[in-house]
């Protein structure tokens, strides 16, 4: 814990900023929000801003900003916070495209600022546990359903249906637990992609993937109705290991094994404090490659049209 709070601004105010980012900064004594830079959303009682330039020319004891936005236009606001000496902390996925992520790293590396390219899902209370009891058993194989409803998580979110999104923005919070999981040796074998007929994005996707021997099946769905499914199984030659929840679950051979109460962004800030502190970045693409990989080799089908009220 640190005496004096890091005074931290948040860029872009919407779901993700309103449901975790505002809350969990409040609950940590390791940050102060001091301002928010924002088109259209101001939040009561934090000084807001049009630009980060602004911001930073304003309150230049601001310290270090949380980007909060959709992924395309990340460059632009991570050259500004650059420019202003501000700390990074990056929502998943990194950016738009690989090109994007990249030069994003290149332009942190080249300068002072610590960049944490953020995956929440890593943080989730069962991944370290998972890691640990993986670690002297062999795994056969994996399956991954991860499956969603759109409609709850991003309801009128017209930038998820973007080029290079759709099913993949929550997929990849699967495939961000797999390679902390398996290392970032993993490889994209196949990839069935499902368009709606009136969107660019697909709604579902299965992917077929491989880390050495090991085979590693995959179901994204973003039109799942009823419970929802985040589940990664893991069979190995000492058991199956099932993570739920998005991984704050975990079972051996259908036993819970308990995990501590430890909620994602709140491990997240936590972790952003300590680079902070250390000078130290944190960034892996490697979830973000897949996805790409899927696009490359995906082959497409046209489902039916999707639309938010169906
Ligand atoms: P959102 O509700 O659409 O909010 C994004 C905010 O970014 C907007 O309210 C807007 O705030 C700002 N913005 C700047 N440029 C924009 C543009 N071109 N189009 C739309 N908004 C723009 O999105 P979100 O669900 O919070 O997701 C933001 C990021 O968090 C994404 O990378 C997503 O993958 C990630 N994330 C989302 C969730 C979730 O459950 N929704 C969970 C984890 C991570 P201002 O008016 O303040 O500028």
């Amino acid at each position: 814990m640190s005496s004096t709070p890091v005074p931290i601004a948040i860029v872009g105010i919407g779901k993700i900023a309103r449901d975790q980012h505002i809350p969990t900064i409040a609950a940590d004594p390791n940050f102060r929000l001091a301002a928010v830079v924002t088109r259209n959303h101001p939040v009561e009682g934090v000084p807001a801003f049009a630009t980060i330039t602004d911001m930073a020319t304003a309150m230049p004891e601001v310290k270090a900003i949380s980007i909060c936005t959709p992924p395309r236009g990340r460059l632009d606001l991570v050259r500004e916070a650059i420019a202003a000496g501000l700390d990074i902390m990056l929502e998943k996925p990194p950016a738009a495209t690989i090109g994007e992520a990249e030069a994003i790293a290149e332009a942190a590396a080249a300068s002072d600022v610590v960049l944490h390219a953020t995956w929440h899902s890593r943080e989730a209370a069962a991944v370290e546990p998972a890691l640990a009891w993986l670690a002297d058993r062999t795994i056969r194989n994996v399956a991954i359903a991860w499956k969603e409803d759109v409609r709850v998580w991003h309801p009128g979110q017209e930038w998820i249906w973007e080029s290079g999104i759709g099913v993949f923005d929550p997929g990849i919070n699967a495939l961000s637990v797999l390679t902390r999981l398996i290392g970032d040796t993993v490889l994209l074998e196949t990839a069935a992609l499902r368009f709606p007929s009136n969107r660019t994005a697909p709604i579902a996707a299965d992917l077929t993937l491989s880390a050495g021997a090991i085979p590693i099946e995959v179901a994204f769905d973003f039109d799942q109705r009823g419970p929802q499914t985040w589940d990664i199984v893991i069979e190995t030659d000492g058991g199956t290991l099932t993570l739920s929840a998005g991984a704050s679950k975990m079972a051996v051979d259908g036993t819970p094994v308990p995990v501590a109460d430890d909620p994602e962004y709140a491990r997240l800030y936590r972790r952003f404090h300590h680079l902070v502190t250390t000078r130290t970045s944190d960034v892996d693409f490697s979830p973000f490659r897949l996805v790409a990989d899927a696009f490359m080799l995906g082959r497409r089908e046209t489902v039916d049209a999707f639309d938010w009220a169906s």
